[in-house]
């Protein structure tokens, strides 16, 4: 009698933390470079995908975007709203970043249900794994997934030698 109350209340304590363990998980937060614009989605995070379009390569000044698409009703600025700029990159496609810092941080047709993370931004760690790279009709002359170069914990290997981030 004892026994099983006890075992109960053990299954009880694990269940209870792997609901809180779920519930964190589940709430996606970010924010922009210099931290006034962030946001929080309630909800998991979905497919990632690495788009190398010219628009995203040129928006982010990089070889391709990390993105993800999450529901709108989940999603919710939580401060500096009001600091977003957007630029309108094809019609109805607003890409919104922050204009102290210029982290691009969502991007959205206004109509539809789903909005894109900018995966740069996201603070929550995640354990899905990107499942794409797209757009790679459009990349860079430069940059090919299937190439395997070093890798290093900081910047100490780059020919100019240490760079701050
Ligand atoms: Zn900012
Ligand atoms: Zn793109």
């Amino acid at each position: 009698m004892h026994a099983t109350a006890d075992r109960r209340t053990r299954t009880l304590a694990a269940w209870s933390k792997r609901f809180r363990y779920n519930r964190d998980w589940n709430m996606l937060t970010g924010s922009c470079l210099c931290r006034s614009v962030t946001y929080e989605v309630d909800a998991p995070i979905g497919p990632i995908v690495h788009c190398h379009c010219k628009t995203c390569r040129r928006a982010h000044g990089s070889a391709f975007s990390s993105l993800s698409s999450v529901r709108r009703d989940k999603f919710r600025w939580t401060s500096g709203a009001d600091l977003l700029s957007s630029y309108e990159s094809s019609p109805g496609k607003l890409r919104r970043f922050c204009s102290r810092c210029g982290s691009h941080i969502v991007a959205e047709r206004v109509n539809q249900p789903t909005i894109m993370l900018r995966l740069g931004c996201l603070n929550t760690p995640v354990t899905e794994r990107p499942k794409a790279h797209i757009w790679r009709s459009e990349g860079a002359s430069w940059f090919d997934p299937k190439d395997v170069v070093p890798e290093f914990r900081d910047a100490k290997a780059t020919t100019t030698g240490k760079q701050e981030k």
